[in-house]
């Protein structure tokens, strides 16, 4: 189900690069291993940190994992304090994927390996692997979701919706609204949505930082603006800190709820599902993708090529970096209940 599109645009690419590996050696189960993560965004990156310290150490590694809640000159110094160091690995959640190269030339220099974490490392040769839930596929679930929600209120068309994207510097932004796009589009084009704003592009959809409080502004703007004696039918969300913010907006202005798209399964926003207000969410478990990249330092440890699972689908503007893709899964009430059984945190809160 993972790829095979031929797209164009940022992160997901033609068959163009090469796919190569690290040259695999081994090195001493004691080893430093670097984590950067970026900001703290959103729940999944703090849980990484945990999930990443337990599952490191636990394994007998030395973890060093680091937030750059300051930005992307701090990342830049933290991973090249990781390099110093003598890190074995290194995995990037990149604030700005495009801003590390002479970081990770450094770190492959060392010979190191690097390993993109859900976010790809963007402009540069010097990445071996990239793992991550398959950030398009979560595009296009949050457009199809948009859609059916929509459906759900009244069977037909015209909808009157607005767009929001990420934020313009985390690689996944685009590639997200790339998703939802191609399914939206073909709909915006034949009428059954109006985009009421006329605010259709990434560039016009973007919210800086991922910041709650920069959607919620736009959403009043929005709403003054194209929303006063229209009714708004759906808003396509990147993720849910941001589709909780949209909500805030529009209750403020007193308006009836629209259909509203997420991502993350944050618990305030499950906790919206169920009480029939986010429509929608994804479901992208942090504890499976930290496991995989944690199995990926294990092989690299005992002189194993780590597995992958594509190697045609997300192309950093240099190569088309092999990966290993987890598949997301959207939630909505239909299947909040049976979606996090597994779940330590959420399950217990939705049976
Ligand atoms: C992650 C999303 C998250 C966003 C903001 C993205 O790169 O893939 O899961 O919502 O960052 O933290």
């Amino acid at each position: 189900a993972i790829a095979a599109l031929a797209l164009t645009g940022c992160g997901r690419a033609d068959n163009s690069g090469s796919g190569s590996s690290s040259g695999a050696s081994g090195f001493p189960q004691n080893s430093d291993i670097g984590v950067a993560l970026p900001q703290k965004t959103s729940e999944n990156w703090v849980l990484a940190e945990k999930l990443f310290n337990d599952g490191l150490n636990g394994a007998g590694f030395k973890a060093d994992v680091q937030f750059a809640n300051g930005g992307v000159s701090e990342q830049q110094n933290q991973i090249s304090a990781m390099i110093t160091k003598g890190a074995k690995v290194i995995i990037v959640g990149a604030i700005d994927g495009a801003q590390l190269g002479t970081q990770l030339k450094q770190a492959k220099d060392s010979g190191a390996t690097v390993i993109a974490y859900d976010r790809l490392l963007l402009n540069t040769p010097d990445v071996d692997y990239y793992v991550a839930y398959d950030n398009y596929k979560v595009g296009v679930l949050q457009g199809q979701a948009l859609l059916d929600g929509l459906k759900s209120k009244k069977p037909n068309g015209p909808y009157n919706i607005e767009l929001f994207a990420g934020s313009p510097d985390d690689a996944n932004a685009k590639v997200f609204f790339d998703g939802a796009m191609s399914v939206l589009q073909p709909k915006i084009d034949d009428k059954t949505l109006n985009v009421v704003s006329g605010q259709k592009s990434f560039e016009q959809a973007v919210t800086q930082g991922w910041k709650a409080e920069n959607a919620q502004k736009r959403m009043d703007t929005l709403l003054a603006g194209s929303y006063t004696s229209a009714s708004l039918d759906g808003v396509l969300s990147p993720n849910d800190t941001l589709a909780r913010a949209i909500l805030t907006s529009v209750k403020a202005a007193g308006k009836p709820l629209p259909i509203v798209t997420g991502q993350d399964s944050e618990v305030e926003s499950v906790k919206s599902i169920l009480a029939g207000e986010q429509y929608s969410t994804i479901n992208k478990d942090t504890r499976k993708l930290v496991e995989h990249a944690i199995t990926m330092v294990k092989d690299l440890q005992a002189g194993k090529t780590p597995e992958i699972n594509d190697d045609k689908s997300y192309n950093n503007k240099v190569k088309t970096v092999p990966a290993y893709l987890l598949p997301p899964v959207i939630v909505t009430k239909d299947n909040v209940k049976t979606a996090y059984v597994d779940d330590p945190i959420l399950g217990p809160i939705t049976k």
